[in-house]
């Protein structure tokens, strides 16, 4: 019997063809709704999703079949692990696809904040030639501070130190001297962090003991000049502190792709403050990305359906 794969989130046609080539069946149906999948998903031996797809308890009961639920990128939120754990289905997904678009844009948040360019852009389209407020600074010999020196942390650093910056790095977890050794990366507590450098970009993944990490005591450490750009989640920072501080002048200011609550309230406090660049959670969203995400994902469940002799 053919290995049924059922698809139910946007991804990249490139995955769809490993797929069918590898002699799957599959049925792609990115816009399937909730009542649909729990009515289908019996006949599916894989189930592969992005963010869209709630994969919770119910829909995995269900999944009489399931052998291999694909999340395609990074965040396992939306699936219910312990469900899956239970009925011994195995739960894989593609992070390492993400690495180098997510740290590309944290680079491209710190010059947007640095030389307020979203800010220039708008003044010029609203006609206003808004050169001498303008001013900004060079990345070259400044201190980036690094929370979090994983996939995406290590990235950053070696795009930074292209950039002629100096490496600071945090993370609960002794990095490789040979990763820090390339970058020339110097190993710090996060106070030291916070109160040496100029650029600090947030890596670490959500954790109880990230979230709310970054609070009112780190950020009155930080320089006055500094910006902190934050790529990994919004549940890291204490919002209501992030708020006071960009406010305060405790920091200079902020670049933001991600949210304690996406998308935050159009209302939201820090989307109208004049020094914050913000994106709608952006870090994955180049073609590249997402066509390396599934693909990735695609010889992971290839891989595992043959080690457990589906294939
Ligand atoms: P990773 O697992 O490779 O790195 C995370 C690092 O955080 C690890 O080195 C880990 O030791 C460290 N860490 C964990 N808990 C810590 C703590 N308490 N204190 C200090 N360090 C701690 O992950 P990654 O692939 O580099 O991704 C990092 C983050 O980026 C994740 O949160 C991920 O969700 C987010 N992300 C966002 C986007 C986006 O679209 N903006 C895209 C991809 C990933």
């Amino acid at each position: 019997m053919a290995v049924k794969v059922l698809i139910t989130d946007e991804v990249d046609e490139s995955g769809v063809e490993m797929l069918r080539a590898a002699g799957f069946e599959v049925d792609y149906r990115p816009q399937i709704g909730r009542d649909e999948l729990l009515r289908v998903i019996g006949q599916y031996h894989v189930l592969i999703v992005r963010s869209r797809t709630k994969v919770t308890r119910d829909v995995i009961e269900r999944g009489e079949r399931l052998a291999i639920i694909g999340r395609s990128g990074v965040g396992l939120d939306n699936i219910d692990l312990e469900a899956a754990r239970a009925r011994g289905i195995e739960v894989l997904n593609s992070p390492e696809a993400l690495t180098n678009s997510t740290a590309e844009l944290a680079l491209g948040l710190m010059l947007a904040a640095a030389r307020r360019i979203a800010y220039a852009h708008q003044q010029l389209s609203s006609g206003r030639w808004a050169k001498e407020e303008s001013m900004g600074y060079e990345l070259y010999g400044k201190t980036l501070g690094i929370v979090g020196f994983g996939r995406i942390g290590r990235r950053l650093a070696e795009i930074a130190r292209c950039m002629g910056m100096n490496i600071l790095a945090y993370d609960i977890v002794r990095p490789a001297d040979e990763d820090l050794g390339r970058v020339g990366a110097r190993l710090v507590s996060l106070e030291e962090l916070f109160e040496s450098s100029d650029f600090i970009s947030i890596h670490v993944t959500l954790t109880p003991q990230t979230r709310g990490m970054i609070g009112e005591q780190l950020l009155r450490r930080a320089k006055r000049s500094a910006i902190i750009v934050n790529t990994s989640r919004g549940e890291v920072f204490d919002t209501a502190a992030l708020i006071k501080a960009l406010k305060s002048g405790w920091i200079a200011g902020a670049a933001l792709d991600v949210y304690d609550k996406e998308p935050p309230d159009p209302s939201s406090e820090l989307l109208a403050l004049p020094n914050v660049v913000h994106t709608p959670h952006i870090g994955a969203q180049t073609y590249e990305a997402q066509r390396k995400s599934i693909t990735m994902l695609v010889e992971k469940i290839i891989n595992a359906l043959r080690s457990k002799g589906l294939s």
